[in-house]
């Protein structure tokens, strides 16, 4: 039997979201920008796709932006906000955070590259950035920041609102613009997310982490920011993000997006209730520490991520996996020596512990049972581990 504990990575397509993508494989083949009846049956599930996706983050279908996965939303956030900041002669200074993923600090390096000013900012323990740490890095060059909603590797939720707001109202006190983005790849379908509250200026979610299916994403883009486009083709949305639509997968995405939004407060509290249950049952095995923040309020539903004193996170991963359990580890081997991620890194964790990574992340086809029986094998695995390696 396998327990599949890695709903971070990715999760299984719903069967509601596989039976809408049908119709859109088959029958409905329409072309989005053709005129005639078949094409304009595609528009029109495209639009209630968008309308969908805007119910989940609360803001208007105008403004979201189709894109073909995460990462590309993230580039076409950070990219082309950057090209209108260059095209307006407007300051090249760009904040991110240490535990971004690949998808932000691609590009941030890139515009580093390009002579852009690039302030990486820390994180403390459990791997939270403070507002104050935030406004403190602003200057008089600032254009763009990029902070991830919620961190893939330890769960944690950085407070994205009072951040947003505090920007907002510096830059509005000066009379600037700050394009203030958000990697919400891991939050959005999981956690409330609602732009009337959160004044950022673009957030970026992906289908495969909430039941649609990998490769398509959108980015939220707010009424009046002005970006440009990062690739060039058709004028499709709105010539940000030009090529014939993927209309099963936007579909899809606009399935996934409405099933979370009515499911989200009772997702929420299941999803708790296993991972507090797990968090406490891990927490108890000798030499087993809890990365990230405890604080379930503050931490992703059903994300739980450990550090394994003496262990090697890969070899615990391959362990659970002959057992059937599925999760995976932030620390990879590299030619025989085992490194541990960027993330782990800021955490400023104890050597002994940065190696021996270990995430769980629960979702919603998972079940308390599921829960019982696995802490089980977790257990065991993690106890003859330690044995072999000392
Ligand atoms: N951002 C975060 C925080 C992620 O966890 C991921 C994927 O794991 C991405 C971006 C990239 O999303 P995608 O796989 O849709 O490109």
């Amino acid at each position: 039997m396998t327990i599949y504990f890695d709903n971070s990575a990715t999760t299984q397509v719903r069967k509601e979201v596989a039976e809408a993508m049908v119709e859109f494989i088959s029958t409905n083949y329409g072309n989005p920008s053709s005129i005639h009846a078949v094409g304009r049956n595609s528009y029109k599930a495209m639009a209630l796709a968008r309308k969908r996706v805007a119910g989940l983050l609360n803001c208007s279908p105008t403004e979201i932006c189709f894109a073909g996965c995460g990462t590309l939303a993230n580039n076409l956030a950070i990219l082309g906000r950057a090209r209108f900041v260059e095209a307006n002669g407007l300051g090249k200074h760009i904040i991110t955070s240490r535990i971004e993923h690949p998808a932000v600090t691609g590009p941030a390096r890139y515009l580093e590259g390009q002579g852009w000013k690039l302030t990486v900012l820390d994180v403390d323990k459990e791997g939270f950035i403070k507002v104050e740490q935030l406004m403190d890095a602003l200057t008089d060059e600032t254009s763009i920041i990029s902070i991830m909603w919620a961190n893939n590797e330890i769960g944690t939720l950085q407070p994205i609102k009072e951040m947003a707001q505090a920007v907002q109202e510096y830059a509005k006190e000066r009379d600037r613009e700050i394009f203030f983005h958000t990697d919400a790849v891991q939050a959005a379908g999981k956690v409330p997310i609602d732009l009337k509250e959160v004044p950022v200026s673009a957030l970026s979610i992906s289908g495969h982490k909430f039941h649609a299916p990998k490769g398509v994403g959108a980015l939220f883009l707010r009424r009046g920011v002005n970006l440009m486009p990062i690739t060039f083709g058709g004028g499709q949305e709105r010539g940000l993000m030009p090529g014939t639509e993927s209309m099963p997968n936007i579909v899809a995405l606009g399935m996934a997006a409405e099933l979370a939004s009515g499911e989200m407060e009772d997702s929420v509290s299941r999803l708790k209730e296993m991972q507090s249950y797990m968090i406490e049952q891990l927490s108890t095995v000798p030499g087993v520490h809890i990365t990230g923040t405890r604080d379930l309020d503050k931490r992703l539903p059903g994300h739980v991520s450990v550090a394994v004193e003496n262990c090697e996170g890969e070899a615990l991963v391959m362990q659970l996996d002959l057992k059937g359990i599925c999760c995976s580890s932030a620390s990879a081997c590299h030619k025989g020596i085992v490194e541990p991620s960027h993330v782990l890194s800021a955490l400023d964790l104890p050597c002994g512990l940065v190696k021996g990574s270990v995430r769980i992340s629960l979702g919603k086809f998972n079940t308390m049972e599921e829960c019982r029986e696995a802490v089980a094998q977790i257990k065991s695995v993690f106890e003859s581990q330690k044995l072999s390696v000392i």
